[in-house]
């Protein structure tokens, strides 16, 4: 405002205005997103690091604004949880992965992010029992990627959640780990098949970062002591594929393997996996 009177947040004011409205014109946008058929979804291949041979995909959710065109899940997930539309889109999203996977042939797995926010609903889990049985996807088939960060706040409610989803028979797995909250005390509490270890790691490795190295060492440790697998991701190069492999991560992800694809060529591909 004009009375800022040459404080120090005089000089950033414009800059912060056009945020805001830049976010209000996306947040009005994003609500008409689903309606309007804007959302698809591509599926990025997850990989066994002994074998070479496609375990299923990760779930993408893309965004094309008519005007605006492609808008990163990066911006607009965050503003989606922000105004609370993250819960219909994660269903949407949800709903969709499952229909679209059930009509792959073969086996492959196919894991869906879901935020915390939509673990902090208790109506969650008949979503996601109503998507297994509306697409007949076999529970197995399916696995939601959670963040640390569902574990910071009052997690009572989450725990449960995530403990009936497991009852359903889906697996669970822990993304960006080692990314965000630090305590390991949930790990013990709730059973995930697979700790998801974050680029930034993985990058670090193959550049003989003796910290990064440790790092995931000790990942791969605590998940093999614990009976669960670990999956680089973001490999993009021959040699963080080496690097990964050695240091014992048992599936990879990454450019190196595949970009997230559209859904008839992620169909192809499970295809061809079915018959390996
Ligand atoms: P994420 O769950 O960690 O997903 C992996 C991200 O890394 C994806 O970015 C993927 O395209 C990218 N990636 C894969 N391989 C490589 C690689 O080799 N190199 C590099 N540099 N990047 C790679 P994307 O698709 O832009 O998604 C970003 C984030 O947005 C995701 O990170 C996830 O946190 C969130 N997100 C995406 N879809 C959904 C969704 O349906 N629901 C929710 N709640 N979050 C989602
Ligand atoms: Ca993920
Ligand atoms: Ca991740
Ligand atoms: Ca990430």
């Amino acid at each position: 405002s004009k009375d800022a009177g040459g404080g120090k947040f005089h000089h950033y004011e414009p800059q912060l205005h056009v945020a805001a409205e830049e976010r209000r014109v996306l947040e009005q946008a994003l609500r008409k997103a689903l309606t309007n058929d804007e959302l698809h979804l591509t599926y990025q291949p997850v990989v066994d690091a002994g074998s070479g041979l496609l375990t299923g995909f990760e779930a993408l959710v893309r965004w094309t604004h008519p005007e605006l065109g492609p808008i990163s899940p990066v911006k607009f997930i965050p503003l989606a949880e922000d105004a609370r539309l993250i819960g219909p889109i994660g269903e949407w999203v949800l709903r969709s992965a499952c229909a679209e996977a059930a009509n792959w042939p073969g086996d492959a797995r196919i894991a869906v992010n879901v935020s915390p926010e939509q673990l902090h609903n208790p109506g969650f889990v008949a979503v996601v029992a109503s998507a297994l049985a509306n697409s007949g996807l076999p529970a197995r088939r399916l696995e939601l990627e959670v963040t640390e960060s569902v574990f910071m706040r009052d997690d009572t409610g989450a725990v449960k959640v995530l403990e009936r989803i497991l009852d359903l028979g889906v697996r669970l797995s822990l993304d960006d780990f080692g990314t965000g909250y630090s305590s390991l005390g949930y790990l013990s509490r709730t059973r995930f098949s697979t700790i998801k270890i974050d680029r930034s790691f993985v990058i670090g490795a193959s550049k003989k970062v003796p910290e990064a190295i440790a790092i995931i060492r000790a990942v791969v440790a605590l998940a093999q002591s614990l009976g669960m697998a670990t999956t680089a991701e973001g490999v993009e190069t021959e040699d963080e594929h080496v690097m990964v492999q050695q240091l014992g991560c048992t599936k990879v992800q990454g450019y190196y393997f595949g970009r997230p694809l559209p859904v008839e060529e992620a169909r192809v591909l499970a295809q061809r996996a079915a018959y390996n």
